[in-house]
Parts: C-alpha cells; sequence; structure tokens
C-alpha cells in the first residue's frame, strides 16, 4: 500500500506538509483510500463511540444581499420565492425540533438585511430563555465584530462560517468583486475570538478548483483547529452562472472529510446535505468515512424547497425533522445511533477505549 506511512503520519501528528496532502489528494490507490477511511473512523469512534450527534437545521430567509455565483438564492436569480420565517415561525419550529430530540438549533439563511440584528438578537435571546438546555449556532453569513458580539451575548455560542476556499484567485471566480477572502478570514477569526465555537469548511469540486487549492484549504483547515468543519460537493444550480459546471464528486468529500478527522479528531464534521443529495447512502458513507455530525432540517415545510442552494436538495425523509425514524434506521445498518445532546465540542476523549486518544494520539 502506497501511501500507509502518510496516513499513519498524519494520524499521530494530526498534520503533514503539503506535499503529503497532495500526494493523498492525486493517489488513486484504493488500497490506501480504504486504509484511510477505516483509520478515520476508527479515531471517531475512539473519541465520540458509534453516536452521531443531530442539529435541527432551520432555514430561516431565503432574502440575500449578496451574489455568490454558485448559490442558488444569490440576489440576481429573479426566478425564486422568496420567504423569511417570523419570530413566532421559528420558535414554533424548534418547539417540533425540540419534541423530536433536538438539543441543537442552527439557524442559517442568506444574508438579509431585513432580519437586523436587534431582530436577531431578539430571537436569539428569546430561544435561549425558553430552550435553555439546548445550543444555539448561527450560520447567516459576514457581519461586523459587534454584530457577532451582540449574538454572542444573546446567547449564540456556535457559527459556522465556509471559507469557501482559502485562495483568493479562487475566491474571486465564486464571488462578486465586493466580496473578498481577506474579509472572509477576519470574519473567522472574530467569530473564534469571541468565544463562538467556529465552523469552517468548503465546497468539493467547485468550479475552478485545483487540487492546490484545496492542499491550501487543508493546511488553513490545520492551522485555525476550527471546531466545527463543514464540507460538501458542489452541485449546480440551473438559475446561477454555474449551472453548466460538473457536480463535485461524493467520493473526493468523502476522502477529505477522512483526512480532516485525522488532522482534527475531536472536531465536529457533518455528513452533509450535499453529499446526501449526490449519494442515496451519503449519511452512514459520511459517518464511515468519519463524519460525526447530522443536519435534518426542520424548517416548515411550505418554503422549505424555496432554500434552494442548488438542484434537487435533499431535504425529506431522512433529511428531515420529520424523517428521524428512517435516519435512525439507516444509522443502525452501520450499527450507530443518535446522540440526543447539544454535542458540545470537547478536546478530550468522551468515551475511553482501551486505546484511548490522547490529545495528539490516536489510538
Ligand atoms: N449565508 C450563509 C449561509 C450560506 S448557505 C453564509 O454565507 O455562510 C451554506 C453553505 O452552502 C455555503 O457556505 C456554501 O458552501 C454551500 N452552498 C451554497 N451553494 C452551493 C452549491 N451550489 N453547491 C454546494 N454547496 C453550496
Amino acid at each position: 500500500m502506497r501511501l500507509q506511512s502518510t496516513i499513519s503520519r498524519l494520524c499521530e501528528h494530526h498534520e503533514l506538509p503539503a506535499d503529503d496532502y497532495q500526494a493523498l489528494l492525486t493517489t488513486d490507490d484504493a488500497e490506501s483510500m480504504a486504509f484511510l477511511h477505516n483509520e478515520a473512523q476508527r479515531v471517531t469512534e475512539n473519541v465520540f463511540g458509534r453516536n452521531v450527534y443531530i442539529r435541527g437545521l432551520l432555514e430561516i430567509s431565503n432574502h440575500c444581499r449578496n451574489n455568490c455565483h454558485y448559490c442558488g438564492i444569490r440576489k440576481g436569480n429573479s426566478n425564486l420565492h422568496r420567504y423569511r420565517l417570523s419570530k413566532s415561525e421559528i420558535i414554533e419550529s424548534c418547539m417540533i425540533g425540540y419534541e423530536r430530540g433536538f438539543r441543537t438549533f442552527v439557524l442559517q439563511g442568506g444574508e438579509d438585511p431585513a432580519q437586523t440584528t436587534d431582530w436577531l438578537v431578539d430571537v436569539v435571546t428569546t430561544l435561549h430563555s425558553k430552550f435553555p438546555n439546548c445550543a444555539i449556532t448561527l450560520s447567516l453569513g459576514e457581519k461586523s465584530y459587534v454584530d457577532y458580539e451582540r449574538l454572542r451575548l444573546a446567547g449564540a455560542e456556535r457559527y459556522l462560517l465556509r471559507h469557501e476556499t482559502y485562495d483568493p484567485i479562487h475566491y474571486a471566480q465564486l464571488h462578486p468583486e465586493e466580496m473578498s477572502r481577506d474579509r472572509r478570514l477576519q470574519c473567522l477569526r472574530s467569530l473564534k475570538s469571541l468565544g463562538y465555537q467556529t465552523g469552517a469548511g468548503m465546497m468539493v469540486g467547485s468550479p475552478y478548483q485545483t487540487v492546490d487549492n484545496l492542499v491550501e484549504d487543508l493546511l488553513f483547515i490545520q492551522q485555525f483547529t476550527p471546531e466545527m468543519i463543514g464540507i460538501g460537493p458542489f452541485i449546480a444550480h440551473h438559475d446561477t452562472p454555474f449551472h453548466n459546471f460538473p457536480n463535485g464528486s461524493p467520493l473526493f468529500t468523502l476522502r477529505l472529510i477522512s483526512i480532516l478527522r485525522l488532522m482534527h479528531p475531536h472536531a465536529l464534521i457533518p455528513a452533509t446535505t450535499a453529499l446526501a443529495t449526490l449519494l442515496s447512502d451519503g449519511h452512514t458513507r459520511g459517518i464511515m468515512a468519519g463524519a460525526n455530525v447530522i443536519m435534518p432540517n426542520l424548517t416548515p415545510a411550505g418554503v422549505r424547497n424555496d432554500y434552494a442552494l442548488y438542484d434537487h436538495k435533499a431535504g425529506y425523509g431522512a433529511e428531515s425533522v420529520e424523517g428521524l425514524d428512517l435516519l435512525r434506521a439507516e444509522l443502525s445498518k452501520i450499527d450507530y445511533t443518535i446522540k440526543i445532546g447539544r454535542g458540545d465540542y470537547s478536546p478530550t476523549c468522551l468515551f475511553p477505549s482501551p486505546s484511548p486518544v490522547g490529545k495528539r494520539k490516536c489510538g
């Protein structure tokens, strides 16, 4: 097996030089890849047990002031029915989620100027008092330090903001002129310094992406140490400038999940909706590759299809709050169970095994 020693080094030291990441991303050696996935799954099990955390994903608005070239809810898409949830709809949805066992709510949306920081602070404060044993995660794009701070003080503890791509030139190919890689990174640093559990990540196979871009993404994630890492394949949306580009590869996404798991054994890594959209067994394949989180959709059914980031986005069945039993059944086939709880990031071993995972060792 060609890359066994590289994978073992990643497993032991949690970091590699660029050349080694390059080799892992370009190899066609099936045996090495099987070893990579096995190691990643073993490390995940050592840290978290055979448990999967669930987060209720509530898409609170599909209005967006940005015009990202890949995204179906971009400002320039005039073929989309736009919606924004009211405070009471958000609370109602969280109630439904709470009854089904969710203890984390992820409020995601476009950058909607009508959902002002004052309004969001009120929503977060209310959720925090109504669900004191739940974590509130936000995924609402770029804001000022002061806005992030106000939301943090109101009770939001986690923030997902994918860096999308570390390379500034690639970033400019994916985004309109007024957005920049530097601003994105500045936001991520602000979030970390405010004490948010912070999520970064990128799309896999986005237009113009090179292997070198992905190596840079890995090196960035290695150094930034996000508590959460969200990656999924790029999927074309028919009403965007990228409608003719091919979808990213789900298998290559699994390879990256495994590398990221060995890099950050304690990170929260979802098997994402995009992965489940392209692979019918995306959840279980993601978990077997080292993911440990699934985010079923909690958005009211009447508007769920309108949060159309890309074509054929999954949001029903095992990808939804209504389908939790289906998800349980999928997971039980691979002998995993849903763990009810907040599922916070914790850089210690949660499930000591005969060969426990120390902070810098992976069994
Ligand atoms: N406005 C928020 C939420 C964006 S949607 C923010 O800026 O963070 C959440 C994620 O969906 C994005 O970060 C992006 O990585 C992903 N996404 C958007 N369009 C996509 C597409 N066409 N294919 C795959 N993933 C996409």
